[in-house]
């Protein structure tokens, strides 16, 4: 676990500090760019407004497009070597008559599967890589406030860190600070949202020694459930409509508890863990993107900038791509140290179209498939294509490596 490394880094609050790219946010998008301009001797500082990276319910899925792109880093086997399971297939089952199943074992690639890692333990891992390289420097604890503008441009960001208020300039920044993004809010970029039909509920329950391995999901009587083995206990996604939250909260814990046990009878017996509200997390599912990534001096990536539906579990994957694609992009650009808002431009213009057709596949997933699962009086019924084999070999496809695959150009 990685804790708070910034008190020696930066103990005066009044000279302003320098460096060439300021990253707002160590989640996927902002550790593994960090990651890749310090391979590259650029000066770069990740700030982060949280103390480690342990968070309950956060994606845990790593694509075989990442595993590739960690591969091409020499970084695959080592995170293959920390504690993970694979899913190597995903089996829904949408009705008593419906299963749609998704089969990741005949792609091409080394990694014919989903790794399930604990996303604090990927993120704890690419931050002990970054810090070895000297160019690297990570704030934890440090949350980004204000954005320095000058004469139209982006200049850096003012953060608050041990209750004062401290100066970082750079050449660049990026918004890497997900679904809520402040820095885009104030930057002033307009969200477009869109609708998803549902939130989620997480919590845990014990798994036990003979229980199957792999990722599960139903949907029954108005309500969904995916189950992901956390190793000693499933963790447990709990689908219902948008906004219902509250009425099913009014009506009691033991209330959760028999609904979730009419759509999983085998694990009836283990919802005493799930004993009070306290234990369960609300999800509010948000989805959308901002029509513009950047200004002078600023990119956003990652959820910053296409805030994802949980639909495919591919947040993870396009954050990380976002990242790569900005290495790509700009490595050459921090080096010379002359970054126009023409290089920001080119990183969306690669990311946008992929961003775009994925959210629209997540959105035909949720009108076509979600929203007749949530309802329980009406027969499920696929759209007549789904069955086809090649169609379910195009989704696994599109799940696995996304619309358009990224490689890193400097490995
Ligand atoms: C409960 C849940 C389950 C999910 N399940 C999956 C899944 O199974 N698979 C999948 O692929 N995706 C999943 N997702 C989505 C996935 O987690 C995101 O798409 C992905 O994490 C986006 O990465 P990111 O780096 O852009 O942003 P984030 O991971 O959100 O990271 C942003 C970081 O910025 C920090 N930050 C925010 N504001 C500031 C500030 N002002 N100053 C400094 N730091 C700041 C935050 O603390 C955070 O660490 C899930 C999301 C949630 C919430």
């Amino acid at each position: 676990m990685i804790t708070d490394t910034s008190s020696s880094l930066h103990e005066t609050h009044d000279t302003p500090q320098h460096t060439t790219c300021c990253i707002v946010g160590s989640g996927p998008a902002g550790m593994m760019l960090g990651l890749l301009l310090a391979r590259q001797d650029i000066p770069v500082t990740v700030l982060e407004a949280h103390h480690d990276f342990e968070r309950d319910f956060r994606g845990d899925t790593l694509h075989p497009s990442i595993l590739e792109l960690l591969d091409s880093l020499s970084l695959a086997d080592i995170v293959l070597s920390l504690r993970h399971t694979k899913a190597r297939t995903l089996r829904l089952q949408l009705s008593d008559q419906v299963t749609l199943s998704i089969d990741f074992r005949h792609l091409r690639t080394r990694f014919p599967y989903i790794t399930m890692l604990p996303q604090s333990d990927f993120l704890a891992f690419l931050s002990i890589e970054a810090q070895q390289y000297p160019t690297f420097e990570i704030m934890m604890g440090a949350r980004v406030e204000e954005l320095i503008e000058e004469d139209g441009v982006i200049r850096g960001i003012r953060y608050r860190h041990n209750n004062e208020t401290h100066e970082l300039r750079a050449l660049l920044t990026v918004g890497a600070d997900g679904r809520f993004s402040r820095i885009r809010r104030l930057a002033g970029f307009k969200f477009i949202a869109t609708a998803p039909p549902m939130d989620v509920l997480w919590f845990h329950i014990p798994r036990q020694p003979d229980d199957p391995d792999m990722a599960m999901g139903r949907f029954a009587n108005g309500n969904g459930a995916i189950m992901l083995n956390r190793f000693e206990h499933w963790q447990i996604g709990y689908v219902i409509a948008k906004g219902s939250y509250q009425q099913l909260r009014e009506k009691g814990i033991q209330a959760l508890q028999q609904s979730v046990a009419r759509l999983l009878p085998q694990f009836t017996d283990r919802l005493h863990s799930v004993r009070e509200w306290k234990s369960v997390s609300l999800l509010s599912v948000e989805a959308g993107r901002v029509r513009r990534w950047y200004k002078p001096g600023l990119l956003l990536i990652g959820d910053a900038a296409h805030t994802m539906s949980p639909v495919g579990g591919v947040g993870i994957n396009y954050a990380i791509q976002d990242a790569v694609v900005t290495a790509n992009v700009l490595i050459r650009r921090l080096k010379t140290k002359v970054i126009s808002p023409r290089h920001l431009a080119a990183v969306q213009c690669r990311r946008e179209i992929p961003t775009r057709v994925i959210q629209s596949f997540q959105s035909f997933v949720q009108k076509r498939i979600i929203t007749q699962a949530l309802d329980s009086q009406r027969q499920i019924k696929l759209p007549f294509f789904i069955k086809f084999p090649i169609v379910q070999k195009l989704i696994a496809h599109l799940i696995a490596f996304g619309v358009w695959p990224v490689k890193l150009r400097s490995a």
